[in-house]
């Protein structure tokens, strides 16, 4: 069993309430070979919500208390970030999860680029919140983009 972010199996969890559908994750869903996890959700957010962004850094420096992570109108929402990211960590150990496939580019999910905390549209390479805690400890994190189907 793996987790897989929720809006990747078509459910409208995105903060604007719409899903980011990939047919491939749908298709793990249903086979029962995934289980869907928000860790926006998780951490207390509700669905629409504002946007918002990795601001000072990634996900690894909002754990090492050096960046945060605000809503667009400046609101800052790390310690929400923080409880979905450990709240999914937990699932992923109880589950003996062996890999994750989340949604890139998310401030929580995202495992190679995020948007720079500018809400300008523009993407650096980093980790949202969530993957960066999960890769540190162990978990492998991988983008609908990496993902090949076959895997599991
Ligand atoms: Fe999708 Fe992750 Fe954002 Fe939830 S937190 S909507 S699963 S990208």
């Amino acid at each position: 069993m793996i987790l897989v972010s929720s809006c990747l199996a078509g459910l409208q969890v995105r903060y604007n309430s719409t899903h980011s559908l990939d047919d491939r994750i749908r298709k793990l869903v249903e086979e029962n070979k995934a289980y869907t996890v928000c860790p926006e959700l998780l951490g207390g957010f509700s669905t629409p919500r504002q946007p918002a962004e990795i601001i000072g850094g990634d996900g690894e420096d909002v754990l090492d208390g050096k960046a945060k992570v605000v809503e667009k109108d400046g609101k800052d929402v790390t310690n929400l970030y923080l409880a979905g990211a450990e709240a999914t960590l937990e699932m992923a150990k109880k589950m003996n999860a062996t890999f994750v496939v989340l949604k890139e580019n998310s401030p929580s999910c995202g495992s190679s680029m995020i948007y720079n905390g500018q809400f300008k549209g523009k993407k650096i390479v980093g980790n949202g919140v969530t993957s960066a805690l999960l890769k540190r400890n162990g978990i492998q994190v991988l983008s609908e983009e990496q993902f090949v189907e076959g895997l599991i």
